[in-house]
């Protein structure tokens, strides 16, 4: 299996990366209100980077499979949009109890931290604040399961559980991926697994865990913009994401303000 492992030095790198994109990621979601626009948030989020010394890097990349590079700073993906909406080209305004998935990720001194969160515009109503909850809670629950020389299955069956738990629709088309010299590296994070199965998670080994929890269908489908992924019968979504290290114990979550 093709995957890399960080030196010390390295994962140092990612750290300070990971507070910055920390930063960033908390700084837009504080601008995420009623009336604020996509566009604006786009442009804060590529602000904020640059000032840093920083490069946005999903800006200009294009994944495997993907037509074009993606043309903006931060993904921006509301209520049924799961992952990856345009902010700037599909300019939207934040309405009230919007659930609003924001995911950036920056390049400091070469190396890429990948960080999402989802926030609720104003006030949402219970099933919207208890969606988000309980996707972060995955997040974490897949995080705990991250330990040195657990197995990649370890985390999707703890994300898993706390999907189903909940009867949320666990989106298993999309997930973690590998993270640090490019955007995405191997190996596959899947939000779903069995305990035991899979790849070892190596010390040094650098992933980003990303559950993606629906109110409905667990199935995506892709809009015609190439990028966006909606769920296939319009119910709401979350996602949440952190990239982290894994260590000879617990894993260290690098994607945190300090
Ligand atoms: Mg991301
Ligand atoms: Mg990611």
């Amino acid at each position: 299996m093709a995957f890399t492992i960080k030196s010390p030095e390295e994962i140092a790198v990612l750290r300070e990366g990971g507070r910055r994109l920390a930063h960033v990621v908390a700084k837009v979601a504080r601008n995420t209100v009623p009336g604020a626009t996509t566009v604006e948030l786009n442009a804060l989020s590529e602000k904020l980077i640059l000032e840093m010394g920083d490069q946005p890097s999903f800006l200009g990349y294009t994944p495997r499979g993907a037509k074009r590079p993606f043309p903006a700073a931060i993904c921006i993906s509301i209520n049924d949009e799961v992952v990856h909406g345009i902010p700037n080209e599909n300019a939207r305004v934040i309405e009230e109890g919007d659930i609003i998935g924001l995911d950036c990720g920056i390049t400091h001194k070469g190396l890429i931290t990948d960080h999402a969160i989802t926030v609720i515009a104003g006030t949402g109503d219970a099933k919207a604040e208890q969606l988000v909850r309980k996707t972060k809670e995955a997040l974490m629950a897949g995080i705990r399961a991250a330990i040195g020389g657990a197995k990649v299955g370890d985390i999707g069956a703890a994300v898993e559980a706390v999907g189903k738990k909940h009867g949320y629709g666990i989106v298993f088309e999309l997930g973690g991926h590998g993270v640090g010299h490019r955007v995405h590296e191997e190996p596959y994070i899947p939000n779903m697994g069995v305990q035991g199965e899979g790849i070892t998670l190596i010390p040094g080994l650098v992933i980003a865990i990303e559950p993606m929890f629906t109110e409905g269908t667990p199935r995506v489908k892709l809009m015609p913009d190439g990028y966006t992924f909606v769920t296939k019968d319009g119910s709401r979504a979350a996602h949440f994401e952190h990239t982290i290290a894994i260590t000879e114990g617990e894993p260290e979550i690098l994607t945190v303000e300090i």
